[in-house]
Formats: structure tokens, C-alpha cells, sequence
């Protein structure tokens, strides 16, 4: 089918029993973006479109230097908000109160906001000498809360997917700048 469409890897979060996690599967994904980089240098050889926008986002971050400090923009200029007027940093917290920041009713509590949002990668001691930081920001702030690793890296073998990811949006990138 030729319409575009995003691939992410799946959130991990609240889904994290054995049919949603990467260790131990790090050798089976690396043949699989092996495999997806080859289809994706073949269709750029062939002057064909690439229809995952994922992909293609990312080669033009790469193209135009874009650097992110932060993961995203939740709790800092995007918000949820439930039936119930309850305000939350992310959607992937609305599940659970507990990780509510206010209510439009009463409010943002600051501190309590302070808490839930993404940290600058600078700032994160294991994210200091990787490659990847400013493309991959620390990853995704409320997966890590929800998972015990609140103003950390991400687990070792998400970071091992990451940069074999970035590996290829990199290596796209230059077979399209040479095919240009
Ligand atoms: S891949 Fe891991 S170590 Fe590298 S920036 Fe992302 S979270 Fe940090």
C-alpha cells in the first residue's frame, strides 16, 4: 500500500509483561532493520518515495542539524486532559490520577509538573557520552517514570535498538544526499 504511515517501537510503560520487551531480542531486531535498511537504500536508489514518515522525518532532521535536548514537549507546551477536567503531562499517564499535574478547575500544581516532565539530556549522567543524545533526548520520559527509571537513560537494550535505528536513519541519509 503506498500511503504513508509511522512505525515506532512499541511503549513500553504499563505494557511490560513477556510480550512487550527487547531483552534478549536486541540480535533479532538488528537483522530486521538490517533488512528494512536494504529495502529502504533500494527504493532510494530507485528514485522511489520512502512512505514511512518516521524514517523520513528523521533524515530530515539529520539533514537539517536539528539537535533536541529535550524528549518532547509534554508538560511543557503539550498537555492531556480527561473527562474529569484532570490535566496530565502525557496521555500515556492519564490512566492513573496519581500522575495528574491539576485540574482546569483548580489549576497546575508547579512542583508536582516540575516532576513529570522530560529532562534535558544534558542533564543525564549515562546520556553524556552517547552518540545519539541529541537525536534520541534520553527517550521518553513518562515510559521511564512508569518503569522505575525517572530522570535516567533508557534501559541498556532500548538504547542498543536506538542507535542501531540511528545508525540507519544516518546511513539513509547519506545514500540520498549521493543519489541527489
Ligand atoms: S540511546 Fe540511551 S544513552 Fe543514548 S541518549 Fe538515548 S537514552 Fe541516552
Amino acid at each position: 500500500m503506498e500511503v504513508p504511515f509511522a512505525a515506532v517501537l512499541a511503549y513500553k510503560s504499563r505494557n511490560i509483561n513477556e510480550t512487550c520487551i527487547y531483552e534478549g531480542k536486541t540480535d533479532f531486531f538488528k537483522k530486521q532493520y538490517e533488512e528494512l535498511q536494504r529495502f529502504y537504500q533500494q527504493r532510494i536508489e530507485c528514485d522511489l518515495p520512502i512512505y514511512c514518515c518516521s524514517i523520513t522525518n528523521d533524515i530530515t532532521t539529520i539533514k537539517k542539524r536539528n539537535s533536541r535536548n529535550f524528549a518532547c514537549g509534554g508538560g511543557i507546551n503539550i498537555f492531556a486532559v480527561t473527562d474529569n477536567g484532570n490535566i496530565y503531562s502525557c496521555e500515556h499517564l492519564a490512566f492513573d490520577e496519581k500522575y495528574a499535574v491539576g485540574n482546569i478547575a483548580s489549576g497546575i500544581d508547579k512542583k508536582v509538573l516540575e516532576s513529570m516532565q522530560p529532562d534535558d539530556v544534558n542533564s543525564i549522567l549515562e546520556c553524556s557520552n552517547c552518540w545519539i543524545r541529541f537525536f534520541c533526548s534520553a527517550g521518553c520520559f513518562s515510559e521511564k517514570m512508569l518503569i522505575g527509571r525517572a530522570s535516567k537513560s533508557l534501559p541498556k537494550e532500548e538504547c542498543t535498538l536506538k542507535r542501531i535505528y540511528c545508525g540507519m536513519a544516518f546511513f539513509l541519509f547519506v545514500r540520498k544526499v549521493e543519489r541527489n
